[in-house]
């Protein structure tokens, strides 16, 4: 049935339609949960070329489509309309833009506006898709376009303080690499893959300005990685993630200590039974228990004792303030670990040793990863959370979606 022309008016003022587009017809399906909105182009008004903006006579209309747009009471609600094709001078015969939708877009702006809001506020894209009852590839479209329309609004021009990390992709199975803009805590870009092509990848999204401008680098000891950034950003310090430094001591702790316990134990001594997670959690985390357990195992001059006093001590080199302190404390901390004999701990001593141009200039240059950390946390999230994650397009969407702090929404 189709309604009153009060009704027209009120999808027409819905929808900011001018003249020359009238609301034509409102048929409202009952049966269906439906309304259809026929929208059309004043008999004998000029058509404006998409690409010059000037005025031109219509050439003929184009095939009618339809635009899902923001449901009336619960009735999904659908644009219809046969948009007239200009006859350009200059430009030939050209599809008019439509006021209400994007060129090319399925759904109308005020949907899309609306459908991202769902999806930033839910953050979960199943969710989403329930509540706006759209599929999942629909979703999938609108977070590509709201994408693509951010990155062409991004202005970069501030970005002094980067981060290059790798995050594992399909169950572990191969990685990719992400860079973050440290200060604005978000992603920049994404792009498949850990080797020093990709990461030679993500530093040509930035301009030539722009990687001119980058101060430092929060990165791994990742080769691939450390040769991308010399050669993309000459001039920006490379900075060892305190994060991973921090995670190669924990584990020359575990191996220092599962080692003594097996020793121990062939000797029918179980001291170290049980005993993993007090070596490697802060010790500000443990129970008044295991804290009290800890302070004993530690007056035991146990192997392990000495290896968790070297990560410990190891801590204080980021707060040294100048680059040369930060070089005195590592050459004591380094005679004090070779003299312990520990092999696990004195074998990423080494590696921090070759790597200790790139670890003071923490002292000038305070940053790490542990931003990303924070994000890796979000990218989990939507990596376990749907399906659709064979396609590494898609991830990157997400990822950008969730992560890049764009301006998502349409104009
Ligand atoms: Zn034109």
């Amino acid at each position: 049935m189709s309604m009153d022309h009060e009704v027209e008016k009120h999808y027409a003022q819905l929808l900011g339609l001018g003249s020359p587009w009238e609301v034509k017809a409102v048929d409202l399906k009952v049966k269906e949960k439906r309304v259809e909105i026929e929208l059309g182009w004043q008999w004998g008004a000029w058509a404006q070329c998409p690409e010059c903006g000037c005025e031109c006579s219509v050439y003929d209309c184009a095939a009618e489509r339809t635009w899902r747009h923001l449901d009336t009471m619960q009735f999904e609600t659908v644009l219809r309309a046969r948009t007239p094709r200009a006859n350009c001078p200059e430009h030939g015969i050209k599809t008019m833009r439509v006021p209400w939708a994007e060129p090319g877009g399925r759904f109308t702006l005020l949907f899309e506006r609306f459908a991202i809001a769902v999806l930033l506020a839910s953050g979960s894209i199943s969710q989403a898709c329930g509540l706006l009852g759209i599929g999942w590839e629909a979703a999938q479209e609108i977070m590509r376009r709201a994408v693509s329309r951010g990155l062409e609004a991004r202005e970069l021009e501030e970005l002094r303080y980067m981060g290059m990390d790798e995050k594992s992709f399909q169950r572990g199975q191969s990685y990719v690499t992400v860079l973050t803009d440290l200060e604005e805590g978000r992603v920049l870009e994404v792009v498949e893959e850990r080797t020093q092509a990709a990461a030679n990848e993500v530093w040509d999204t930035l301009t030539a300005e722009q990687k001119g401008a980058v101060e430092a680098v929060a990165v791994d000891m990742w080769e691939p990685f450390l040769r991308s950034i010399e050669e993309a950003v000459p001039q920006a310090a490379i900075v060892h993630d305190r994060y991973h430094v921090s995670a190669y001591l924990n584990k020359a702790v575990d191996q220092v200590r599962r080692q003594e316990h097996k020793e121990l134990l062939a000797q029918g001594d179980g001291t170290l039974t049980g005993t993993r997670q007090l070596w490697l959690y802060n010790p500000e985390n443990l129970t008044a228990e295991q804290s009290d357990e800890f302070d004993r195992l530690k007056d035991l001059n146990l192997k392990v004792g000495r290896a968790w006093a070297a990560k410990e001590m190891f801590s204080q080199f980021w707060d040294s303030v100048t680059e040369g302190g930060a070089r005195r404390f590592f050459t004591r901390w380094f005679g004090w670990v070779s003299r312990s004999q520990l092999k696990p701990i004195v074998e990423v001593a080494q590696m921090l040793k070759r790597h200790l141009d790139h670890l003071v200039t923490y002292a000038s240059h305070p940053i790490s990863n542990g931003v990303t950390e924070g994000l890796n946390s979000k990218i989990q999230s939507l990596k376990s959370a749907a399906r659709g994650f064979r396609n590494f397009a898609n991830y990157r969407i997400r990822i950008l979606f969730f992560c890049g702090k764009l301006a998502l929404y349409p104009q």
